[in-house]
């Protein structure tokens, strides 16, 4: 099988979020998504994407327009390693980075969408096929800005809705308030539901030490980015510290990121993020680098395409709820008693509305 690449294109939409998104350390409103459209010989087309929460977008655009585009022409689909690795070479200086990253990523998911299509696979079968469903736990429920009263509604409204785990931001100033909220969402939801907490690298290493020791009580799935994401060091000496599991991964950018945690017992839980590390080529790596740690696969936001991988990979653990794509595809995750299963279409398996994706393009 040959797919020759002999045309592609990219393009820039900003999608707007369904509820404002507030951390420890930021607050977003915007999903800049950039597009990447392939057309091979015999005629198979894939489409990919990658986003930012609304800084850099044209960056990346720039560097698929102006560097990477042209290269791709002439390669095969068929081969994404060998693509990759191309793409990689020519924007090695660069590596690794989120802005190149986010160009490979879109690159890599537009070539994998076009060779599971030509095949008349679904990504998760083409990928490996481990599971047919992955649990879900909400994100959309627990942002840092709303009160105690919203959160624990929220949180009981997700778990009314099936969803089988939710996730409190942590980070408040005073850590008691912290402590207070995640003591109200407990009782909410009772024992059997997964409570995960998302510092978002917002801690110092004894703050992270603190915290992680008042979090106990509750019973915790995770304690997510509890430190800067360059400190591995400073996440052995947390995981060694304390019984919650510590879990990382949506701040890089490399394979060999992820082979530092592991090897050194800094993570528990790795959350690869298919756009920020490059691609659904470098997010196999990792889940199955981890698979030999014994550690769970979490990914990163984006639940429309880690459906398929979670599902592909044995030790895909959970499927994070954020309605990422809503406003531009005519598809949704399906999701049964709190699991959600991979779809059947070839290819990624997203339905885009390109009327949609047009009129939010034009905007910009
Ligand atoms: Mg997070």
């Amino acid at each position: 099988m040959t797919l020759r690449v002999v045309g592609a294109r990219a393009w820039l939409c900003d999608i707007p979020v369904l509820r404002e998104r507030t951390d420890a350390v930021q607050s977003f409103l915007s999903q800049e998504t950039v597009f990447v459209e392939v057309v091979t010989e015999p005629g198979t087309s894939g489409r990919g994407y990658s986003y930012t929460i609304g800084v850099g977008g044209s960056a990346v655009l720039a560097l698929l327009q102006d560097y990477l585009l042209d290269k791709l022409v002439g390669l095969d689909a068929a081969c994404p390693e060998m693509v990759w690795r191309h793409m990689f070479d020519q924007c090695r200086s660069l590596m690794a980075g989120p802005v190149s990253a986010l160009a490979l990523a879109a690159i890599d998911t537009a070539v994998w969408d076009a060779r599971a299509r030509h095949l008349g696979l679904p990504v998760h079968e083409l990928a490996g096929g481990a599971q047919q469903e992955v649990p879900v736990y909400d994100t959309e429920c627990g942002w840092l800005h709303f009160s105690t009263d919203e959160l624990v509604a929220n949180a009981v409204e997700a778990v009314r809705e099936g969803r089988r785990g939710v996730k409190v931001k942590v980070g408040k100033p005073d850590a008691s308030e912290d402590v207070e909220r995640l003591r109200a969402v407990r009782e909410a939801i009772g024992p059997a539901v997964a409570l995960m907490v998302d510092a978002n690298q917002g801690f110092t290493r004894d703050e992270a030490v603190r915290r992680a020791h008042l979090y106990e009580p509750f019973d915790l799935t995770w304690f997510e980015e509890p430190l800067p994401a360059d400190d591995v060091e400073g996440h052995a000496l947390l995981a060694r510290s304390t019984s919650v599991a510590v879990a990382v991964g949506e701040t890089m950018y490399s394979l060999g990121h992820f082979r530092e945690y592991l090897s050194t017992g800094a993570a528990s839980v790795v959350q690869p993020d298919v756009a920020r590390v490059g691609g659904i080529t470098p997010w196999l790596k990792v889940a199955h680098l981890a698979e030999a740690f014994g550690v769970p696969t979490a990914p990163h936001f984006l639940m429309e395409l880690h459906v398929s991988l979670a599902a592909a990979v044995p030790n895909g653990r959970w499927v994070e709820w954020i309605p990422q794509l809503a406003p531009v595809t005519t598809s949704s995750v399906t999701v049964t008693e709190g699991r959600a299963r991979p779809p059947t279409l070839p290819g990624l398996g997203i339905s885009w509305d390109d009327e949609a994706i047009g009129r939010l393009a034009g905007r910009r």
